[in-house]
C-alpha cells in the first residue's frame, strides 16, 4: 500500500491552488505591490533591514531545496463578480490593466519558469482568468512546455464547450469557489446575483466532460460553521478536494472581516478531526500553516504532518511558491506584495534565485513566538499576516494561539531517509524520473516501504502500476508518466 502522503500529493494537484480573485493580500483593503527596484531612495536602508533578517544556511539546504513548483499565474485584473474581498474597483475590472502581460510576455516567462524547473505546477488565475482572450492560448503553450496546468476560477464561464477545450488542451483540473451553500450568502458576498448557480454549473460542465474539479471554501465569520455541510456537499458531488482557505487581512482591529483567531483554531480543529470520514477526498487547510501543528498534536504520524510544508498545511512562500501579478511583479504569495523585481525588466530564473527577499523566506530567522516555537520547521506561521499588519513578514503569526514550550523542534518525516537494500531496475527508475521531482521522494519512499514490508528486492513499472491502481482504483494517473 503506498503511502498516505503519496495520495495526499498525487490526487491533491490542487493543493496548491489559490482561490480564485486571490489576487491581492486583503480582504477590505488594498496594498500596492512593493518593489524595491521602484524606490531608490530607501533602498539601502531596505536592503539591510532584509539582510538582517537572514540567517546563512547551515543545514545542508542548496539551491535545488528552493526550485520552485508552484508558481500562481495572476494574469488579468478583469472579472465577472464583484467580490467583497477584492481590492479592485469596477471599472478596472470591467476592463483590465492596460499594463498587463502580453500573450508574448506570458508565452515567454513560462519559456524562463521551465528553465528553473519544468516539473512545476503552474495555477492560471486572476480576477477571473477566463474572461482573458488569450488564456486558453497562454495555457496550450504552459501544456506544451511540460508543465501541470490548473484555472483557479470562480466557475461561471465554465459550460460544456469550455470544460471540453480545457480537457482538450489538457489542463489538469480547476478550483472553483463556493462560499456558502446558501446561494443568497454565495452572491452577496461574490457581489452578483446568481454567481453561485453559475459556479455549480460550472461544476457539473466540469464533471460531465471529465475535468477534474476541487472546491474551494474561504473561511470567513459568516460562513465558516458552514464547513461540515460544505465538506459534505463537495464530497457528494464528487470532489477529490476541498480547499479550506484562511484568506489575509489587514491590520487588527482595522477591517475585522477575517474569522478570529479562536474560530481558525475551531476550524482547523475541525479540519484535522474530519481527516478520517473522507477517505476519498483531500481536505485541507489552506494558508494556515498552524494546521500542521494541530495535526502532529493529534497524531504525530498523521499524513498531515508527514507531508512536507504546503502540501500538509504548511507555507511554502518563497521557499518553493511564487506569484507573478498582472503586470509581471514576482512576489512570494499571492498575498504579499512584496516584489523581488519584474519579470519585463529581469529574467525569472534572475528573481527566483538571486533575490534578498525570496533568501529572507528560505533561510529565515523567524521572531516572536514563531521564532521560540518547537513547530517553527513544520508550521512556521503564515508570513503574510504579520507583513500586512505591520510589515516585518518575519514576525510572530498572531493569528496562531499556541504558547510554545521550547524543547527541541519537530521535524518533519518527510526529510526522513528509510533504509532499502532492494533496487530499482532500469524502466521502474524511468518512470520514477518522470514523476514531478517534488512528487518523486514521496513517491520513492512510498514504493520502497511497501516492497521492503512484502519482502520484493526488485521495483518493477509493474508495481509500481499495481500500487497506483490499488490507491486510486482504474483512474488515469493525475500525471503523465
Ligand atoms: S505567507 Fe504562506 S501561509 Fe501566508 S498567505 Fe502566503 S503562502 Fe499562505
Ligand atoms: S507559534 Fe508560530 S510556529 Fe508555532 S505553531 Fe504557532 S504559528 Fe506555528
Amino acid at each position: 500500500m503506498l503511502s498516505a502522503e503519496w495520495r495526499t500529493n498525487i490526487s491533491g494537484y490542487s493543493a496548491f491552488s489559490i482561490p480564485h480573485s486571490a489576487l491581492v493580500v486583503t480582504m477590505g483593503k488594498s496594498l500596492p505591490v512593493f518593489n524595491f527596484s521602484q524606490i531608490a531612495g530607501t533602498l539601502d536602508s531596505l536592503e539591510q533591514q532584509v539582510k538582517r533578517f537572514i540567517t546563512a544556511p547551515n543545514d545542508g539546504r542548496t539551491v535545488d531545496d528552493f526550485k520552485p513548483f508552484l508558481v500562481a499565474l495572476n494574469l488579468t485584473k478583469r472579472c465577472n463578480l464583484k467580490c467583497a474581498h477584492c481590492y479592485l474597483d469596477a471599472t478596472t475590472k470591467a476592463g483590465g490593466g492596460s499594463d498587463e502581460l502580453t500573450t508574448t510576455e506570458c508565452y515567454r516567462l513560462i519559456d524562463q519558469i521551465a528553465e528553473v524547473n519544468k516539473g512545476c505546477l503552474l495555477v492560471i488565475t486572476g480576477g477571473e482568468p477566463l474572461t482573458r482572450p488569450d488564456i486558453l492560448d497562454i495555457a496550450r503553450h504552459a501544456v506544451a512546455v511540460g508543465f501541470m496546468v490548473v484555472f483557479g476560477t470562480n466557475g461561471m464561464l465554465i459550460n460544456d464547450r469550455m470544460a471540453k477545450k480545457l480537457v482538450e488542451i489538457g489542463v489538469m483540473g480547476v478550483g472553483i469557489s463556493i462560499d456558502s451553500l446558501d446561494p443568497q450568502k454565495h452572491d452577496k458576498f461574490r457581489g452578483l446575483p446568481g454567481a453561485w448557480e453559475g459556479a455549480v454549473a460550472g461544476i457539473e460542465a466540469c464533471k460531465r466532460n471529465g475535468l477534474q474539479f476541487q472546491v474551494h471554501f474561504s473561511a470567513q465569520p459568516m460562513n465558516y460553521k458552514e464547513l461540515p455541510d460544505v465538506i459534505e456537499w463537495a464530497h457528494t458531488l464528487g470532489a477529490k478536494v476541498l480547499n479550506v482557505f484562511f484568506m489575509v487581512c489587514t491590520g487588527r482591529g482595522e477591517e475585522l472581516t477575517d474569522i478570529t483567531p479562536a474560530q481558525y483554531e475551531e476550524v482547523l480543529e475541525y479540519l484535522v478531526n474530519c481527516q478520517d470520514t473522507y477517505k476519498d477526498m483531500l481536505v485541507r487547510a489552506r494558508c494556515a500553516p498552524h494546521f500542521k501543528r494541530l495535526a502532529y498534536e493529534k497524531d504525530p504520524d498523521s499524513p498531515i504532518t508527514k507531508a512536507r510544508g504546503y502540501m500538509g498545511g504548511g507555507c511554502l512562500a518563497g521557499t518553493n511558491y511564487a506569484r507573478v501579478t498582472p503586470n509581471g511583479e514576482l512576489t512570494p504569495c499571492p498575498y504579499m506584495p512584496l516584489s523581488a523585481g519584474n519579470i519585463r525588466e529581469k529574467s525569472f530564473a534572475e528573481l527566483w534565485e538571486k533575490s534578498d527577499i525570496f533568501d529572507s523566506f528560505r533561510y529565515p530567522h523567524l521572531k516572536g513566538k514563531c521564532g521560540d516555537c518547537e513547530y517553527s520547521e513544520i508550521c512556521g506561521g503564515c508570513r503574510a499576516r504579520p507583513y500586512v499588519d505591520h510589515g516585518d513578514w518575519l514576525d510572530e503569526d498572531q493569528w496562531c494561539l499556541y504558547t510554545p514550550k521550547g524543547g527541541e523542534k519537530v521535524r518533519v518525516a518527510f526529510n526522513t531517509a528509510e533504509d532499502f537494500d532492494g533496487v530499482w531496475d532500469e524502466a521502474a527508475q524511468t518512470r520514477l524520473s518522470r514523476i514531478p521531482y517534488f512528487l518523486r521522494a514521496m513517491v520513492k519512499k512510498g514504493v520502497e516501504r511497501h516492497a521492503r514490508e512484502h519482502g520484493i528486492a526488485v521495483i518493477t513499472v509493474e508495481l509500481m502500476e499495481e500500487l497506483r491502481k490499488k490507491r486510486f482504483g482504474n483512474e488515469a494517473p493525475v500525471f503523465k508518466f
